[in-house]
C-alpha cells in the first residue's frame, strides 16, 4: 500500500506560482491514489500542455505529458494498450474544453475505464491571461480587453450528456473534500469526470478563492440530493447565480469501452504474445 512520502517526487521543483489552486489539486491527487489503494507502479497520469499539465513531473507514478488537448488521446491509448493500468487524465480548461473538447466527447461516450481532472481556472494562466473556454461571459482579458463575448462552456452539463458515467465537480479550496471525489472517481468503473475549481491567483482577479468559497455549496448537505437522476444532475448542472454545487453530480454503471473489446478479455494487449502471429493473409489484402 503507497503512502503520500511514495508519491513525492523529488526530482523535480513544483514551479506553479505562490498561493496557485493547483497545489492542493496535487495534494488531493496524492491523497485519493493513496486513499483508493491503487500503487503507484500500476498507475499513469496523462497530461497535456498548460500550467496542469506539469503533474506529472510531480508525482512519482508513471506519466506521460503529451500535446496541447490531448491528455485523453494519450490516457485512451494507454489504457486500450494495458487495461490492467489505472489511467488518469488531467489539464486545463483551456486544454480539454477548447483544444482537446472533440477528445473529451468521444471520451465520455465511449466510458472508458478512466479518471480525467480538470484544472478550471476560467483562464489560460501558462500563457499570461487570455480568455479560455470556461471564462465568464464579459469577462476582460488580454485577448478580450472589451470584454469575452462568447457564452462559456458548461463543462459538467457537457459530459452529462455526452455520457460520462462518474460527473463531479470539486474546489481546491476544499482538499479533503475534493480528494474524496477523486478517490471515487478512481474507484469507479468507467469514466469519471471531475471539474475542479481552481483559482488562479495570477491571471484571474474574478474567479477567486473568495469568489469560490461564497458561491460553492455542497449537494446533498443542506437538500437530499440523487446523483442517479440524470435530469436532476442536469439541472445543477446549470445553476450559477444561487450558488455552484460542488459534490458527485451523477454517476451510473454501464459497460466500459474495455468490456466490449473481445481479445481484451484474455489478457491487456501489451501482455499478449504476439511472436507467433502470421500476418500475411492480412498483407495480401493490400497488395
Ligand atoms: Fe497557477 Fe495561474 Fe500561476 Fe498557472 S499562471 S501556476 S494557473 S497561478
Amino acid at each position: 500500500m503507497a503512502s503520500i512520502k511514495d508519491l513525492a517526487q523529488d526530482s523535480h521543483t513544483v514551479t506553479w506560482c505562490p498561493g496557485c489552486g493547483n497545489f492542493s489539486i496535487l495534494a488531493a491527487l496524492k491523497k485519493a491514489i493513496v486513499d483508493s489503494g491503487i500503487e503507484p507502479h500500476n498507475t499513469v497520469i496523462a497530461s497535456g500542455i498548460g500550467c496542469s499539465g506539469k503533474t506529472p513531473h510531480f508525482i512519482r507514478t508513471y506519466g506521460f505529458e503529451s500535446l496541447h488537448g490531448r491528455s485523453l488521446a494519450a490516457a485512451s491509448g494507454i489504457k486500450l494498450a494495458n487495461h490492467s493500468l489505472n489511467v488518469i487524465a488531467v489539464g486545463g480548461d483551456g486544454d480539454g474544453y477548447g483544444i482537446g473538447m472533440g477528445h473529451f466527447m468521444h471520451a465520455c461516450r465511449r466510458n472508458y475505464d478512466m479518471t480525467y481532472v480538470v484544472h478550471d481556472n476560467q483562464i489560460y494562466g501558462l500563457t499570461t491571461g487570455q480568455t479560455s473556454p470556461t471564462s465568464q461571459k464579459g469577462m476582460k482579458t488580454k485577448s478580450t480587453p472589451d470584454g469575452a463575448l462568447e457564452e462559456p462552456v458548461n463543462p459538467i452539463a457537457f459530459s452529462i450528456a455526452a455520457g460520462a458515467t462518474f460527473v463531479a465537480r470539486g474546489f481546491s479550496g476544499d482538499l479533503v473534500h475534493l480528494s474524496g471525489l477523486i478517490a471515487q472517481g478512481i474507484k469507479h468503473r468507467g469514466f469519471a469526470h471531475i471539474d475542479v475549481f481552481q483559482p488562479c491567483v495570477v491571471w484571474n482577479k474574478v474567479n477567486t478563492f473568495e469568489y469560490f468559497r461564497k458561491k460553492c455549496y455542497k449537494l446533498g448537505e443542506n437538500e437530499k440530493y440523487d446523483p442517479t437522476d440524470r435530469m436532476a444532475a442536469y439541472a445543477k448542472a446549470w445553476e450559477h447565480a444561487d450558488g455552484l454545487p460542488i459534490g458527485v453530480l451523477y454517476k451510473e454503471e454501464r459497460p466500459t469501452y474495455e468490456d466490449g473489446l473481445p481479445p481484451l478479455k484474455k489478457s491487456p494487449l501489451s501482455k499478449m504474445q504476439i511472436d507467433n502471429i502470421n500476418i500475411d493473409g492480412l498483407l495480401k489484402g493490400y497488395e
